[in-house]
Formats: structure tokens, sequence, C-alpha cells
């Protein structure tokens, strides 16, 4: 990645007209911020598998963005992936996402398919093309073993493999990630480990999300998201005028200002189809120049 700060945002491929237009209001809000890529992800939902191939070239055709699809393989078949690599390669795509994904989005009839750990898929990836692969981290550890030991080792094997950056899950204990970080330093990983900034929308959905993929929710976290939870009560935010929008932006701000702080450059976005929070933390932050919506930005 460059030497300045960049920044990258994450969509999912909509699944009807009214998640589309979602999605188009997005990007048009948050394309003055000239992102380094945006990232689709590919069946998350457990459902979106084939949409994510279209919605990569339809972002690459309206937008001109460098658009850099995920790719699972848990569940499919060798020819099954490959077949799907290499229609993104002849499509002009370099840079991949590279993943194992979950058991419980994976096509059950299917089975487990030919895969069983994202280091295999980069391993078959490496020996088809010049792809540039990024995989996932997770500073807390990954569910399944539950140890950041094993993580660094896992993140290891998989720069082994060929990728050459990494991209972690979602976290708020900030210390966590920086810990993680010389961790990595430490086992002589020497790839860009970009921190993955989840705007909170909705409360109790991040929780649900958190306690799925190992990610700790800290009790300052909850005792202020709940102090300032809006006129609903419910710690949700749909960028109404009741404040919560304004105090997920002040969270995920002081995240980003504190890794800043600590020499990190860049920032990969879970926006979750949505811009005004993603947007607010950019603008506010200095990541990105531009303006923000002044009910979620009264900091800076
Ligand atoms: C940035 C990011 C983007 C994501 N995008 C998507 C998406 O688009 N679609 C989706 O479905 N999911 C997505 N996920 C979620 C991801 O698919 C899940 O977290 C999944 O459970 C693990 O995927 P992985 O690529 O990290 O797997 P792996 O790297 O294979 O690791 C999974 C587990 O297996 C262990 N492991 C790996 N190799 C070995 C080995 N050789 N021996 C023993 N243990 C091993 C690891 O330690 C870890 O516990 C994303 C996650 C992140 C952080």
């Amino acid at each position: 990645m460059s030497q300045s700060s960049a920044v990258s945002f994450e969509f999912f491929p909509p699944a009807d007209a009214v998640a589309a237009a979602q999605l188009a209001a997005a990007l048009a809000q948050l394309a003055p911020l000239n992102p380094e890529f945006v990232s689709v992800t590919h069946g998350a939902d457990g459902s979106s598998r084939g949409r994510t191939y279209d919605c990569v070239q339809q972002m690459r055709r309206s937008a001109g963005w460098r658009v850099v699809p995920h790719l699972t393989c848990l569940g499919s078949t060798r020819a099954e992936v490959q077949a799907l690599a290499e229609r993104y390669w002849s499509a002009g795509c370099r840079r991949l996402v590279a993943l194992r994904g979950d058991a419980a989005v994976a096509d059950a009839a299917k089975g487990a398919g030919d895969y069983r750990h994202a280091s295999e898929l980069i391993t078959d990836l490496v020996a088809m093309h010049d792809f540039e692969l990024l995989v996932a981290a997770y500073p807390e550890g990954h569910p399944d073993t539950g140890t950041v030991e094993a993580d660094v080792a896992n993140l290891k094997r998989k720069v082994d493999a060929g990728a050459r950056g990494a991209i972690t899950q979602f976290f708020f204990d900030t210390d966590a990630f920086l810990r993680y970080r010389d961790r990595c330093l430490g086992a002589g990983i020497a790839v860009p480990i970009v921190p993955g900034i989840l705007p909170i929308r909705r409360f109790a959905q991040v929780e649900r999300f958190a306690a799925r993929c190992g990610t700790s929710i800290p009790d300052w976290l909850r005792r202020r998201f709940a102090a300032g939870g809006g006129a609903r009560g419910d710690g949700s935010n749909d960028g109404s005028d009741d404040g919560s929008g304004a105090i997920a932006v002040e969270i995920a701000l002081e995240q980003v200002l504190r890794l800043k702080s600590h020499g990190v450059r860049d920032f990969h976005f879970y926006t979750l189809n949505h811009a005004d929070l993603t947007r607010a933390v950019c603008v506010a932050s200095g990541l990105c120049a531009g303006e923000a919506d002044q009910r979620l930005w009264r900091f800076g």
C-alpha cells in the first residue's frame, strides 16, 4: 500500500432492488473519499455467493474503482474455486481477499468441499496466476482455536503460502490489535496488517457478530453505547438525529486516531453498505479530505 494513509471499504452484494439502491447511494457518498480499493464479500450471508462476481463487475464498470472480490473456499470443489478465480483474472481483477469461509454458511448439500483451510486456497491461487492475495487476521484469535498464538501461526502459514497482506476482523480492544501486530512482527510476518474498523450501526447486531467471530465487547463500550443509545434505547442508529450516530463515530474515531498515533497508516472499513458513519470517521480523522454530516461529526 502507499506511503500516505489509504482507506478501503467493504460491501456485501445486494439481495434485491431495495438493497441495490442502498448500496448505490453508499457508493456515491463514499466515492469522493478516494478509497484505495473497495471489496465485496462472498457468501458471508450464506446466500450471496453467486452475486459477488456480478456485483464486482457492476461496481468496476459504474465507479471505475479498484474492486477486490472476496473468495471463500469451504464447501466448494477445487474446480469451482479455480473457475471463479479464472473469471476474476480474465476480468482484470488482480487482488483478491482469499478466505476459508464458515461451515455454517457453506452449502450443506455439497458437504465440506475440497478445502479445509485458507492456506490451501492461497497455494492454489498462487499456482494459477500472480494474484495479489490478502487474507483475514484475528487480533483476538479465531473462534475455532480461540488463541492469538494459533492465529499468528496461521497468518504466518498464509503469508508463507503467498499472501501479501492481511485485513483484521473488527475489534474494539485497540491494545489487542497493537499486541497482535507486535507478535506478528516477532514471528517474522512482514506483510501489512490492516485494521478492520466497524462503526457501530446497531449495537445489538454488532454484539451478535462479535460473539460469532471472537471479538470482545469491552464493558466501556457497552456502557457508553447504552448511555447514548438514543431515543429508542436499543443502541441502534440509522443516522437520525438522536445522537447515537455521533457516539458511534466518536468511538470509531478514537480508535482510528489511537491506531494512527501508533504508526498505523491504512484502514479497512466494514461499511455494511452504509456511508454516513464511515464517511464521518474518515473525514474527522483526517484519513480522507471532505465534508461529513455535521450531526455525525461534532469533533475535530
Ligand atoms: C477481512 C475479512 C473478510 C471476510 N470476508 C468474508 C467473506 O467475504 N465471506 C465469508 O463467508 N466470510 C468472510 N470472513 C469470515 C471468515 O471466512 C471466517 O472468519 C472463517 O471462519 C475463517 O476464515 P479464514 O480465511 O480466516 O480461515 P483460515 O485461515 O483457514 O483459519 C480458520 C481456522 O482454522 C485454523 N487453521 C488454519 N489452518 C490450519 C492448519 N493447517 N492446521 C490447524 N488449524 C488451522 C485457524 O487457526 C483458524 O482457527 C471474513 C473475515 C475477515 C477478517
